[in-house]
């Protein structure tokens, strides 16, 4: 009877515990069936395929410790400062950055080119630590494409998966749609966590503005599920406005953007 007892009380304690998760940024409860172990797991055997998928790692290793250095930066100062992140520069041409369950942020060839600033980096990182402490795309996934395709990636976690699936999951991983609130949320915490970091809130605004300047070119891949660029420089600004307006000793760094990526890409580009 105590046994019975005791296992019931297990099985309910384990429903409770990960059944519900408290989302560290709203402080909203949301229905989460399996937790964050279950987020890397899926990150560690989804993350070389994305990374496969849009082209590789840009074979440069002083570009790659710098991308990291920014984005640990950006990471150590979040909700969740004592999770474990990874941050690649891949070398597909699209205007992108994603996050992938687990705490792998890609960013691609494509967007670092179109950034001048160290600081326009970290709101571009800024916004992508949010989706990965919010676990945002663990959710996502769950809400387009069903439990049964998240509870089947972790269970084949290790082990030689269906390829076929696999494939499929690791394009819906690279495609996949936020919410709109998940996306504002992603700006404003975002903004916090760099200029926390000791960046300048601007980069983030600058950001903003020259993914607008690109829209009217072409709709861009990523963007495109996002807020109106217009509409997030504004709530941007308001934020900035109430918040931020008398920082001082902020970091830009665009001599140390040149050096550590613009300069590296401008090279690749001679030699290809
Ligand atoms: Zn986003």
């Amino acid at each position: 009877m105590c046994t019975r007892l005791g296992l019931l009380a297990s099985v309910f304690m384990t429903f409770v515990c990960v059944g519900c998760a408290i989302n560290p940024i709203s402080g909203e409860e949301e229905l989460m069936l399996f937790g964050p172990e279950d987020d890397i797991k899926i990150g560690r055997q989804y993350a070389p395929k994305v990374e496969e998928e849009l082209g590789g790692k840009i074979a440069n290793d002083e570009l790659q410790r710098y991308i990291d250095r920014v984005g640990q930066r950006v990471a150590s100062v979040s909700h969740r400062p004592d999770w474990e992140y990874h941050f690649t520069a891949l070398k597909h041409k699209s205007v992108n950055a994603l996050a992938v369950p687990g705490g792998y942020v890609f960013i691609t060839k494509g967007l670092l080119e179109k950034l001048t600033t160290e600081a326009q980096l970290a709101g571009i990182l800024g916004h992508e630590v949010t989706h990965v402490v919010a676990r945002d795309s663990a959710a996502a996934l769950s809400r387009q494409y069903g439990m049964d395709l998240l509870l089947w990636a972790v269970q084949t976690s290790g082990v030689s998966a269906d390829a076929v699936k696999a494939a499929t999951l690791t394009r819906q991983i690279i495609g996949l749609r936020y919410s709109r609130k998940d996306e504002e949320e992603a700006d404003i915490t975002g903004l916090d966590y760099m200029v926390q970091a000791g960046y300048t809130p601007e980069g983030m605004v600058e950001t903003m503005k020259i993914l607008q300047d690109l829209q009217t070119v072409r709709p861009i891949e990523f963007f495109s599920t996002h807020p109106l660029p217009q509409n997030r420089m504004a709530y941007l600004r308001q934020r900035i406005q109430i918040r931020y307006s008398d920082l001082k000793d902020v970091k830009i760094g665009r001599e140390e953007y040149q050096q550590s990526v613009l300069k590296h890409l401008s090279k690749d580009k001679k030699d290809d």
